[in-house]
């Protein structure tokens, strides 16, 4: 193995270092390696050295991710004005920053148009009409247009974007937009496609497809001078243990084939092969239970810390982190949240060491998309996100609350906020005495005496 492999397995994670932070932090809780958030950066960058490389935001926008890539010199790709925002906030410039509008509300315009710098700023419009909503808040900047390539691809079909009518211009129409944009005194800068999100295997086919299409379509506007073909993110990282990792190499040859000469710059925007195998999440086992069928685990982390499984069917690794001593028995399990839904189960027919109440488990992969899709429905609050550094941990973002979940609401009478200490309540690592920290070893009520458990 290199210092920079192409993938970092579950069973790479230290045990020791994620039970410390699971004493120190609590559970359910979001680790992230910003090292190899750095890693997967410079693998980027080194496979498409001549592309113009972005960070597509969504998949994780925790400060200090965004922190983290911006000073490795990859632009942003934002999809949503909360997004451009954070990007600002963690240092990238307009400059760096293209905003790509789905169906953009007349806030999030807005917001985008009005900002210092916007027309530093490319704009991706996906609708003709967009062309006029900005225009109307008096942006003149760089402009893309996203284009509908009419191929799509992706891990599930709720991520194969390509071919959804939603999104971009038709293909047909895509060369007068551009042209109609040059005529009103936009600065057409670049044309843009994404097929879907985690695209491996055969997906991949469909991804060349797309950049030949983009690639046609840029020869036809070559008089326009553009300076990119964006063609989106999407590369795919290996989910389950066995499963390879890309051969970013071989992909990035296929791209430069598939696009052909161009005067104009490939870009790239990748969101998941970022930041995946940079991030677990930590979960203790709160149940074990026996049924006809299978033993049921339940654990303090569901649907809504970590949503994939259930809006996907998306397989995560889990491995134990207790010792392996004394061995345990292999015992064939379903892993299951707290949340009431049936759609709420980790996964299925999952093997651990006996399962005991008290275990600490770890779920791979959990970097992308992950806290970025948490909730707090069921009424459950967000969890905490600890980011590591060369052997420092450090709380980037704190753990919501009882309170936190009423904050906003008109008449709340108990939204005095949180302790803002990140520390969590879990059958492990929660010190009784401490600010926040409540025993809650005994199911019986807490340790502490007092009612209120966060
Ligand atoms: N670009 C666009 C336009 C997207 O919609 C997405 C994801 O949905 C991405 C990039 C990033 O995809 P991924 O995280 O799979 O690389």
């Amino acid at each position: 193995m290199t210092d920079n492999p192409a993938v970092r397995r579950l069973a790479d994670w230290r045990a020791e270092t994620l039970r410390d932070l699971a004493d120190e932090f609590g559970t359910p809780l979001y680790v992230t390696d910003l090292e190899r958030v750095r890693e997967n950066a410079a693998r980027l960058r080194g496979a498409f050295p001549d592309a113009d490389v972005a960070y597509a935001v969504k998949a994780n926008t925790t400060r200090a991710v965004l922190e983290t890539l911006e000073s490795t010199g990859v632009d942003a790709e934002c999809a949503a004005a909360g997004e451009v925002k954070r990007a600002l906030d963690a240092g990238f410039p307009a400059s760096r920053i293209r905003y790509t509008a789905v169906n953009p509300p007349a806030r999030d315009l807005d917001y985008v148009c009005s900002l210092e710098h916007a027309n530093e700023m490319t704009v991706t419009v996906g609708a003709e009409d967009t062309l006029d909503r900005v225009a109307a808040r008096g942006f003149d900047g760089p402009l893309c247009v996203r284009v509908n390539p009419g191929v799509g691809a992706g891990h599930h079909e709720k991520v194969s974007t390509g071919a959804e009518p939603k999104f971009g211009v038709p293909y047909d129409r895509a060369e007068r937009v551009a042209r109609d944009a040059a005529d009103r005194g936009f600065d057409p800068v670049g044309i843009h496609a994404h097929a879907g999100s985690g695209i491996s295997g055969e997906g991949l086919s469909a991804h060349r497809e797309l950049v030949r299409r983009m690639g046609d379509l840029a020869r036809e506007l070559a008089d326009l001078d553009l300076e990119f073909v964006a063609v989106g993110g999407g590369f795919g990282v290996p989910y389950r243990e066995t499963e390879p990792p890309l051969d970013l190499d071989a992909v990035a040859t296929a791209t430069r084939d598939a696009l052909g000469d161009l005067g104009a710059r490939l870009a790239i925007e990748p969101g998941r092969y970022f930041v995946a195998d940079a991030g677990v999440l930590l979960t203790t086992v709160n149940t074990v239970k026996e049924t006809p069928g299978t033993t049921v685990v339940g654990i303090d982390a569901g649907m809504t810390t970590l949503l994939r499984p259930a809006m996907y069917d998306a397989y995560h690794a889990v491995r134990s982190l207790e010792p392996d001593q004394p061995p345990r028995d292999a015992v064939s399990c379903e892993i299951s949240g707290p949340v009431c839904e049936t759609a709420d189960v980790l996964g299925r027919g999952r093997t651990l060491p006996d399962p005991t109440r008290g275990d600490l488990l770890a779920v791979g992969n959990a970097g992308a998309y992950g806290y970025e899709m948490s909730s707090q429905y069921n009424s459950r609050p967000r969890p905490a996100v600890v980011a590591l550094d060369g052997g420092e941990a450090r709380l980037a973002v704190g753990r919501e609350t009882l309170a936190d979940l009423t904050r906003l609401e008109t008449g709340d009478r108990d939204a005095d906020g949180s302790d803002g200490t990140g520390r969590g309540d879990s059958d492990r690592g929660c010190q009784v005495g401490e600010a926040a920290g409540t025993d809650m070893t005994d199911d019986t009520g807490s340790a502490d005496g007092r009612e209120e458990p966060w």
